[in-house]
């Protein structure tokens, strides 16, 4: 999947557990600080689940103390690590429908909705919208159907794809790494209108031009 940024990973299977294991530590921080914890988890080869269940909790949280809440993510990370294996690891999950394995995923320790969503579309190719902060600004501010962008997380993420035209993983990848990156870039909390692209289409940009 494009734009997730899952550097370590040789295989598909190393490769959804990193992007899960990725998914818990951004939960209340920034990349930059999940990058650093990931560096570290890396280099002492504990991007594995078998790896994670067995460090002594103490270890596992001074490796991922970079990315904060390090002692709540040592136990989110530990109930991932255990669910993972349990369901028979990448293989089995792979072969679920998405629904399922959603489900599933919704059932573990300290994931949530987006922190699914983000391993469904990224970890396992799934074509399912991810609703975070900056997907609910955008929508808000372009000046969609009033109220969409309030709407409950499971609502809008199912109106979003309904609307959506050729929803393949591979699309809705790109785009949720678009709606990041153009939110990073121009659409911030206090948005930069002036020099930002979508401003012509942009209800909350025309505004700011008159
Ligand atoms: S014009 Fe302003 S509010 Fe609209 S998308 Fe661009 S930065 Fe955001």
């Amino acid at each position: 999947m494009p734009w997730w940024p899952a550097g370590f990973a040789r295989t598909p299977a190393a490769r959804a557990f990193e992007i899960a294991v990725g998914a818990v530590l951004t939960q209340n921080t920034n990349w930059r600080n999940v990058e650093r914890a990931m560096a570290n988890l890396e280099r002492d080869q504990a991007l594995d689940t078998a790896v994670v269940r067995a460090l002594p909790d103490e270890t596992l949280a001074e490796l991922i103390r970079p990315s904060g809440f390090y002692r709540i993510k040592t136990g989110r990370l530990k109930a991932l690590a255990t669910a993972w294996e349990e369901a028979g690891g990448y293989p089995a999950l792979a072969d679920w429908d998405t629904a399922t394995l959603r489900g599933w995923l919704l059932g573990i320790h300290g994931v949530g909705r987006e922190t699914a969503d983000d391993i469904l579309l990224y970890g396992f190719a799934r074509p399912v919208w991810v609703i975070d902060a900056y997907t609910r600004r955008l929508i808000g501010r372009l000046g969609f159907e009033e109220q969409l962008a309030a709407l409950p997380y499971d609502e809008l993420a199912a109106r979003l794809l309904a609307n959506t035209v050729d929803a393949t993983a591979e699309r809705l990848a790109a785009w949720h790494g678009l709606i990041v990156e153009h939110a990073k870039a121009h659409c911030r909390v206090k948005p930069t209108c002036a020099d930002c692209p979508l401003q012509d289409r942009c209800a909350h940009g025309r505004a700011e031009l008159l």
